[in-house]
Order: structure tokens, then sequence, then C-alpha cells
């Protein structure tokens, strides 16, 4: 499989020009950053491995990318979780169902942690969320296709926005850009966040600028403003962004927007689109709920 350098579109939002990288268009069947974030297994052969053992929630992202990926190397994927909801397992939908059908073992294990996991030396052992060090193999492919893209366009003060789990794919592409790299924490806060990076990064110079939500969200709950603006930006735009992370990413920018002033804005489209399948069902059913 060849994955090709993704596109740039151009938008007009919050009355403003905003760029857009359209990393959801990668590949059809692994996009987004954590197909950035894998680039590194696909590449790389690794004859004593043939199993991929990884942890997280049961509709992550990641868990899809990575059934894709262990279906392209022809390798098993083990896949631990902590519950499942008897709904998900009666009717499966999103990463959940696709992951599944790309040959996804599953182990629902409550007491189930990563620290405790004894990985064996056949098995490739991912953090959740993809937040590996490896990442930076894709997300330095990522930058230098901003470079060339910024070049070619002759495109001056450009400032990079993106919303964060992990932070993986922020603090990577803030360490190969010379441009300031904007983020916010869509996984609890800015602490949490910088927390995080400094998993990966110790000197805290190197890390991109978190801008802070205007309230404190719980990751994966549904909120109706976030999913009017959800549908709003995909009526004005014609492009589907992901539910859980990018309705942060743009309500946040649009609060920041003047440190943005004078700038050229380059928002990273970060994939995710399978999961609001489910996202979508949850926000329907709510509403039909809450009419009644
Ligand atoms: C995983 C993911 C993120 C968060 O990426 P991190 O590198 O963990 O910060 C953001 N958006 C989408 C759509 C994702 O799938």
């Amino acid at each position: 499989m060849v994955i090709t350098n993704s596109s740039t579109d151009k938008i007009t939002l919050f009355n403003r020009n905003i760029y857009i990288k359209r990393d959801d268009l990668l590949h059809k069947d692994f996009s987004g950053n954590k197909a950035r974030k894998f680039h590194y297994f696909l590449e790389n052969s690794f004859p004593s491995i043939d199993t991929i053992v990884s942890f997280g929630s049961n509709q992550s992202n990641a868990m899809y990318s990575l059934s894709v990926l262990a279906k392209l190397k022809n390798w098993n994927f083990k896949y631990f979780i902590n519950h499942l909801p008897s709904f998900l397992k009666e009717h499966p939908s999103g990463n959940y169902k696709y992951a599944l059908l790309n040959g996804m073992e599953l182990f629902v294990d409550e007491n189930f942690k990563m620290t405790k996991y004894e990985q064996k030396s056949n098995e490739l052992f991912i953090e959740e969320g993809g937040a590996i060090k490896e990442a930076s193999f894709g997300i330095e492919k990522l930058a230098n296709e901003i470079k060339g893209w910024k070049e070619k366009n002759n495109i001056q003060n450009l400032k990079i926005f993106l919303p964060s789990g992990t932070g993986t794919t922020a603090l990577f592409l803030q360490a190969f850009l010379e441009d300031e790299v904007f983020t916010t924490p869509c996984v609890g806060d800015s602490e949490y966040l910088k927390y995080q990076f400094s998993l990966l990064e110790k000197d805290e110079s190197l890390y991109p600028k978190i801008l802070n939500p205007k309230k404190k969200y719980h990751f994966g709950k549904l909120y109706n403003e976030h999913f009017t603006l959800w549908n709003e930006i995909e009526n004005s735009t014609n492009i589907e962004f992901d539910l859980l992370y990018d309705p942060i990413g743009f309500d946040t920018l649009r609060e920041h927007l003047e440190r943005f002033d004078g700038c050229e804005i380059l928002y990273i489209h970060q994939g995710g689109i399978l999961g609001n399948e489910t996202m979508k069902e949850r926000y329907l059913r709510k509403k039909g709920i809450s009419k009644e």
C-alpha cells in the first residue's frame, strides 16, 4: 500500500480563510493521524513480530487503524478493553464493527492494565491512542508535506492548529516545523496535556502552544452545542469533520481567533470519520429522547 501526500483545501469559516490539511483523505482504509502515527510500522519490516497488542476504548480510532495495519502486515491483532456496552455488542457499529471485520481479537477485561501486561517477543505493544515515539516517523512526513505546500504557494506567517488527545501529533509536528503549532486539549485539561507531552519530550520549550477550550468538556460525552457546530461546519464547507475532537478544536480556534490575526491558519483534519457513525446515532437518540 502506498500512502501519498494529502491535499490542502481552502475554506471560509468564522469570516476567515482557513486552510485544511486533508489527512482524512490520505487513503481510503488507512487515514487520519493514526495512519501517520503508525506509518513507521507499515514502512519497515519486523521479522520477529506476528501480533499487535493494544488497549483503549471500544470505539477508538487507533483501534480501527491498528486493525488495518495488522491486516496489511498479516499480523494478529489483540485488543483489550475494560468495558463493552451491551448495546454495542448487539449492534456493532463504527470503528468497533470495522475493526472486528478486519479480524481484531477482542478481550474484555475490567482489570486490564497496560503497565501490568507482559509483552512476548512476537508482540508489538502499542500504547493507548498511539502515544509512541515511532509516531515521529509519519508525522515528519506530514511536516514535510506542509513545508512543500507552503513553499509552492508562497504562504507567509503560517500558524498551525489541531486538536489533541494524547498530544503526540501536535508535539511531533512542532518538533519538525519552524511555524508555531497550536493545540487544545480534548481529553483532560492543559496540565494533563503537558504531562502527556512530557512522556515523549522533556524540553518544555519545544512544546506546541496550548489554547484552552472555553469550558471543561468530558471526552466522549455529548454536547448539543458541539453537534450544532459540527453540522454548521459541514453545511458551510462540505467537509465532514470528526465529532469527538473537531467541534472542540474549531470552537477553541474561534475563541482565540485574535491570536491568528495577520496570519494564515492551517487546520489539520485528522480523520476519525468512521467513528462518526456511532456518535451521530448517539446524538440522534439523545435528541429523540429529549423531544418527548
Ligand atoms: C487520535 C485523534 C486525535 C488526537 O491525536 P493525538 O495525537 O492523540 O493528540 C485527534 N483527532 C482525531 C480524529 C483522532 O483520531
